[in-house]
């Protein structure tokens, strides 16, 4: 699947905020928002006036880029939440929460959701015991997520073992530092998203 490979810091300076896509680097001051904070490319910074489509297509792209996915997929998403009970902007957001490799994140197996895709990828998760190694897999009350038995000795999850007494996972999953599992005890509400997002705008965008 075609991914997006430029300079993730762009990113982040086109939305004008932290996106949080590189880790480490992202809690330091050599984050590229922080260094130079204007819009990337000839007309950077001389942007100033947003039409209200160009605002409800900021919000579009923020979310996808947060959560890593493409246009087509998070379409898909939009598509699924509207059908839904409740209000299609906090589904859409819900939905992309429960991704595999967001998940993967929040328990802070990762220090980004680009290095969560690829630990998924790598087939280093299991759920409810069985090895899934697809990041978009949408996790579900009940569903227990783990990192795999064979996977716990390498050198890249030890850190992170040690530094579980730190970790604060969200509402919905309930971690087990003993088994290095979750289970996912509900689905996440709005207020357990952190994403600096409208996202009525991005309903509006898509209702025209
Ligand atoms: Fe975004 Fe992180 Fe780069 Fe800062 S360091 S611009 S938060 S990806």
């Amino acid at each position: 699947m075609a991914r997006y490979t430029d300079a993730v810091c762009r990113l982040c300076r086109r939305e004008g905020q932290k996106l949080f896509l590189k880790g480490d680097r992202c809690y330091t001051d050599k984050c590229g928002v922080s260094r130079r904070e204007y819009a990337p490319g000839m007309h950077g910074q001389g942007r100033t006036k947003v039409s209200e489509y160009g605002t409800q297509l900021r919000e579009k792209q923020k979310a996808k880029r947060y959560y890593g996915v493409l246009e087509s997929q998070f379409r898909g998403y939009f598509e699924i939440a509207s059908k839904k009970k409740g209000k299609t902007g906090e589904n859409l957001l819900s939905l992309l929460e429960t991704r595999l490799d967001n998940t993967v994140y929040r328990l802070g197996f990762a220090m980004s959701r680009a290095e969560a895709r690829q630990l998924v990828l790598h087939g280093h998760f299991t759920v409810n015991g069985r090895k899934v190694n697809i990041p978009s897999y949408l996790v579900k009350p009940g569903m227990t997520i783990a990192l795999k038995e064979g996977s716990r000795s390498l050198d890249k999850f030890k850190n992170v073992i040690e530094a579980n007494a730190f970790r604060n996972p969200p509402k919905w999953l309930e971690y087990d530092a003993n088994s290095l599992s979750a289970k996912v005890t509900g689905v996440p509400a709005r207020e357990d998203i952190d994403l600096p997002v409208e996202e009525q705008l991005i309903v509006e965008l898509y209702s025209k």
